[in-house]
């Protein structure tokens, strides 16, 4: 273990914790556990302090130092404790990284600006000299999967 390794996640959630750190000269790899004392049902929003299990995801996160980072979090589900709401376990939310995402908010917000500059190709070999790590299929998908809610151009003939 490399004790000179950095701790990003810091500036993401103060309720996270590393427990295992490990450096290359090409890649930060991080295991993290969110220590919170309670959480918010996303679908009834009442609050829970009523822990049911923990569970793993594999996230990438913006390249530190020129270095590929990606880390193993350790998250919580809960119990919705409200005999009216239709879920009984949920797991726990976090503003930066969306549920089933396995790329953080800040991640993604890059690529998309990446993928929307340029084709596809190309932004998956800036994405690479980036040190972040995605496909141009996943790209295009990307794009493909963006909704714009516009409007007729006041120029356009045939509104
Ligand atoms: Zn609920």
């Amino acid at each position: 273990m490399n004790n000179s390794v950095i701790n990003p996640i810091a500036y993401l959630d103060g309720n996270a914790q590393v427990i295992y750190k490990v450096q290359s000269e090409k890649e930060i790899f991080l295991i993290i556990k969110i220590d919170s004392q309670s959480a918010t049902c996303p679908s009834c929003h009442s609050g829970s302090s009523h822990r049911h299990s923990r569970y793993c995801r594999n996230v990438q996160d913006l390249p530190v130092s020129e270095c590929y980072f990606h880390f193993q979090i350790i998250v919580q589900k809960w119990f919705c404790d409200n005999p009216d709401c239709q879920k009984k376990v949920f797991t726990e939310r976090l503003s930066w990284l969306a549920p089933y995402q396995r790329k953080t908010a800040r991640l993604e917000r890059v690529i998309e600006k990446i993928a929307f500059s340029t084709n596809c190709l190309t932004a998956e070999k800036v994405c690479e000299s980036l040190h972040i790590r995605i496909s141009h299929d996943t790209l295009l998908r990307r794009v493909k999967n963006v909704s714009f809610n516009h409007q007729a151009s006041p120029f356009c003939r045939y509104r």
